[in-house]
């Protein structure tokens, strides 16, 4: 009988390992996904059925209530009747004494950890989960009860086992998903300190690279690129740490400055981009001054030195087809406003 238990929690890790992939972090709007998940897990409890621990005359136990179990637990009320449905189906058509009390269970089950949705609902598990299937099994096996004839016998003979081995089989399954989620959030975490810069926190190169193409013409958008002045005598006059703060400030400065739409990107050293999305020229260029205006007033007070004189220089042109060429064109436009005397924004006529 063991062996044959075995096998039925082969088949469990090996279903729950498949529907642990389709987590790849937040799914509430990705239905396909989570339809692909229930359905592994409805297939998961069909086989299971399938290749069930016979007990007697029309009995058998397995772990089909473990899907059934992490269905409710992580989707709540309708992804577990929808996963349970199938099953009892299944389950009915094979027939025999059992199938009553086993499709009771199932009903148990689905309710019971749908009632525990809630907990479960921001994908955590922790340590203190661990009495939640022991619970539910403890709960549903009663339907063993139910079983005509030999019911109360078959109950005190295998009621602890089976509460014992479903629990176990369930928190082995809990491991797997556990698992699932960690790497999944650990991706993300990796996901988002690749597109940001550290000492900022502003998007990157990286991002402002794969950003720009998606903008042209039809978006209305503009790019500028900024540039603090003199900004080597800074640090050279007040050290690296100095300057640190200064690009900090000045992130933040301008990150304050622009629309929610807009983006704010740290391009190199002291080099930011900025890319205004369904904006006029003529209201690409009150942006372009007003941030250069807020740098001269504000960012030398900012960092705690309003006796400096720290600006920036801007170059603000129209984002073309083709992205080389509008960084291009910004960075020649940069280019003449320092020329002209630094502190000016020099835009493409
Ligand atoms: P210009 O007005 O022509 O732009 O002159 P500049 O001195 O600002 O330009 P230059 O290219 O000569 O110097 C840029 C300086 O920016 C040199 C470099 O040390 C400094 N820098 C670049 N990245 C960082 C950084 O992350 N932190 C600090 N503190 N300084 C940086
Ligand atoms: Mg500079
Ligand atoms: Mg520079």
């Amino acid at each position: 009988m063991l062996s044959a238990f075995f096998v039925n929690f082969c088949i469990l890790v090996t279903f729950t390992s498949a529907g642990s992939l389709t987590f790849t972090g937040d799914d509430r709007h990705h239905l396909l996904r989570r339809l692909l998940r229930y359905l592994i897990s409805a297939s998961a409890g069909i086989v299971l059925v399938l290749y069930g621990v016979p007990l007697g005359e029309g009995v058998r136990v397995d772990f089909r209530s473990v899907p059934v179990l992490l269905a409710g637990l992580f989707g709540g009320l309708l992804p577990a009747l929808g996963v349970a449905l199938p099953i009892m189906v299944y389950r009915l058509w094979m027939g025999g004494a059992g199938a009553p009390a086993g499709v009771l269970s199932i009903v148990l089950v689905a309710l019971l950890a749908s009632a525990l949705h809630r907990r479960f609902a921001r994908n955590r598990l922790t340590w203190q989960d661990v009495w939640v299937p022991f619970t539910v099994f403890a709960c549903s096996n009663l339907s063993l009860l139910a079983v005509p004839g030999s019911g109360s016998q078959l109950f005190r003979s295998t009621y602890l086992l089976l509460v014992g081995l479903q629990s176990l089989a369930a928190l082995v399954a809990f491991g797997v998903i556990s698992l699932r989620f960690s790497t999944v959030g650990h991706t993300s975490t990796l996901q988002d300190i690749a597109y940001l810069d550290a000492l900022t926190s502003l998007h990157n190169r990286r991002r402002f690279d794969e950003d720009l193409p998606t903008l042209n013409l039809e978006s209305n958008a503009f790019l500028l690129l900024l540039d603090l002045d003199h900004f080597k005598h800074i640090n050279d006059s007040y050290g690296h740490p100095f300057g640190d703060q200064v690009l900090r400030e000045l992130a933040g400065l301008l990150q304050e400055g622009v629309r929610g739409t807009d983006r704010v990107y740290r391009v190199g050293g002291e080099e930011f981009g900025v890319l205004l999305q369904q904006t006029s020229p003529a209201g690409a260029e009150v942006v372009a001054e007003r941030l250069r205006a807020r740098v001269q007033a504000q960012l030398a007070q900012r960092v705690g030195r309003p006796d400096l004189s720290i600006t920036i220089s801007v170059g603000l042109t129209p984002c073309g087809s083709e992205p080389a060429e509008t960084v291009r064109r910004a960075d020649a436009l940069l280019y003449q406003a320092k020329r002209a005397g630094r502190n000016r924004v020099m835009a493409a006529s």
